[in-house]
């Protein structure tokens, strides 16, 4: 059976600390799908449509890594597309301690589908996509932190 990830996020928009989680991931899964979320509730800063081509952009000369968008429970979407792992990546305490809340919660509702996470390298912890907005939003270059992808301008 095909070994596939499902990595959810927002990605708004891709660092390169999501760039480097999804590369080391590749010896792990024949398939990498990176799920983007579309929440109604949630104020993206840049639309699914750009948030998902510059995941595609920065990775196409990867056919195993796929993009696709979903809403609802992230086990179920996993389930639809025959994910058995969920991929995450970790930076800090502080993340650590929201992810395993989601993981186990996550765990508790479907235990066929495993949690993985990749711990950031140490050049990418302080890299989020909350700060990579902060500077373009007072009109800083943010280029050096976002995927190869990603057409900010
Ligand atoms: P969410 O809205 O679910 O937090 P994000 O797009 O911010 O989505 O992040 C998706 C995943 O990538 C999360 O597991 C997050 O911890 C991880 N991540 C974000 N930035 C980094 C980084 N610099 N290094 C490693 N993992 C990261």
């Amino acid at each position: 059976m095909a070994r596939i990830a499902l990595f959810p996020g927002s990605f708004d928009p891709i660092t390169i600390g999501h760039v480097n989680v999804i590369t080391r991931s590749l010896d792990l899964f024949d398939k990498v799908i990176v799920g983007v979320g579309h929440n109604i509730s949630k104020n993206y800063m840049f639309p699914l449509q750009d948030r998902m081509q510059w995941i595609k952009d920065s990775f196409e000369e990867f056919p195993q890594v796929e993009v696709v968008s979903y809403t609802g429970l992230t086990i179920n979407f996993c389930k639809e597309i025959n994910a058995r792992f969920i991929l995450r990546g970790l930076r800090s305490s502080a993340d650590f301690e929201f992810e395993r809340s989601i993981a186990q919660m996550n765990n508790y509702l479907e235990s066929s589908i495993e949690t993985v996470f990749i711990l950031s390298a140490p050049e990418y912890t302080p890299v989020s996509s909350t700060i990579v907005r902060d500077i373009i939003r007072n009109g800083g270059n943010a280029d050096a932190f976002v995927g190869s992808g990603v057409k900010l301008k």
